[in-house]
């Protein structure tokens, strides 16, 4: 039987993989700071732990796993990642979590490591253009993120390609651009713009107003979960390895994003445009690599994923009433 270490496993992408893993026939063993937030975790064995602490990280590695994924990370949405608050946590607490889980990867003597990198290490340069974003991957240098959480992410990116050029490690590294779906964080200040939206469409009546930050001209692409998962087990059993963007390559503007999801809600609303964190003005997943090296292109629309993810929120927020 296969074996598989998900870190990150009480997360939204972690608990998804585990799941899908558990499908396939995979044996399981999830960490994470929690459980996930909103099912029981189909691991067989799931250890509550900090990373940030060697003697535990040395300690999860007790057998040769076929896979092993490293999705642990402090991160949030622009709430959390742009207000330049919690920049000394999130540069901290992820670089430690990937620098201390190196040694026991290679020790343990497990065959594959998948690193969940992120769009946020493209330059801000390169998206000053809400229509004409650059995010190919040969774009990441010089570099320029717009967040210290894109900093780590770079760091950390160069941290586990130095093992694979001096210990002959076998890393995949993937870009991740805003990926959404049920079971994601949609409250609490770490949420995400599609869950956020969708959170505040299903708190209005009809003909109610919801307040959107920046002026709604910035751009973003949106991956739903199922590819996102699809993607990332494709890249880490290809000879490939990347780094390369997993994301949607279609294009919307936040303002048109609160258009469909009031449409998926049949609503119709008010937008208020406010001052709030927004990142970079435009930003799109080049798929070009992706589909060039593994074959792969999303297969669900925004509009199918909105769909799904508007009714499990809109079912979080009665519950929580
Ligand atoms: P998430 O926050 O839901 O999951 C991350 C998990 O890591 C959480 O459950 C958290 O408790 C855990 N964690 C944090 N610090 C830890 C520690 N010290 N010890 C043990 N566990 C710890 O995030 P997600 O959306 O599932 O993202 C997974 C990975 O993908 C992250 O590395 C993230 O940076 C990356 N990523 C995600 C997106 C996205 O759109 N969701 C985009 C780009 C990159």
């Amino acid at each position: 039987m296969k074996k598989a270490l998900v870190l990150g496993a009480g997360g939204f992408i972690g608990s998804h993989l585990v799941t899908s893993l558990k499908s396939e026939g995979f044996w399981i063993k999830g960490v994470d700071l929690k459980f996930p937030d909103f099912s029981e975790t189909n691991a067989d064995s799931f250890e509550i732990g900090d990373l940030r602490n060697q003697i535990f990280c040395e300690s999860i590695f007790d057998q040769p796993y076929d896979e092993v994924y490293q999705l642990a990370a402090d991160m949030g949405g622009a709430g959390f990642i742009f207000t330049g608050e919690n920049d000394a946590d999130i540069l901290h607490n992820s670089a430690l979590i990937n620098l201390n889980i190196v040694h026991p990867f290679i020790k343990s003597n497990s065959k594959n490591l998948f690193y969940s990198s992120s769009a946020c290490i493209y330059p801000d340069f390169n998206q000053n253009d809400p229509t004409n974003p650059n995010c190919e991957e040969s774009s990441a240098y010089p570099a320029n993120p717009d967040s210290d959480y894109g900093w780590e992410k770079l760091f950390s990116e160069r941290l586990f390609q130095a093992f694979l050029k001096n210990y002959n490690i076998n890393v995949s590294i993937a870009r991740y651009h805003n990926i959404f779906g049920p079971e994601g964080t949609w409250d609490g200040g770490r949420e995400k713009a599609p869950a956020a939206i969708c959170r505040k469409i299903s708190k209005i009546q009809n003909n109610g107003e919801i307040e959107i930050w920046g002026d709604g001209k910035q751009t973003r692409s949106f991956l739903y979960i199922d590819d996102c998962i699809e993607a990332t087990k494709l890249l880490m059993r290809s000879t490939f390895k990347g780094p390369v963007n997993i994301g949607s390559d279609y294009m919307i503007s936040i303002s048109d994003l609160v258009d469909l999801v009031a449409s998926v809600a049949n609503k119709k609303i008010t937008k208020k445009f406010i001052d709030g964190p927004e990142g970079v003005r435009g930003r799109v997943s080049d798929n070009r690599l992706i589909e060039k090296k593994l074959n792969w292109k999303p297969k669900i629309s925004l509009e199918q994923g909105l769909e799904r993810t508007y009714s499990w929120i809109s079912n979080q927020v009665l519950l929580k009433k």
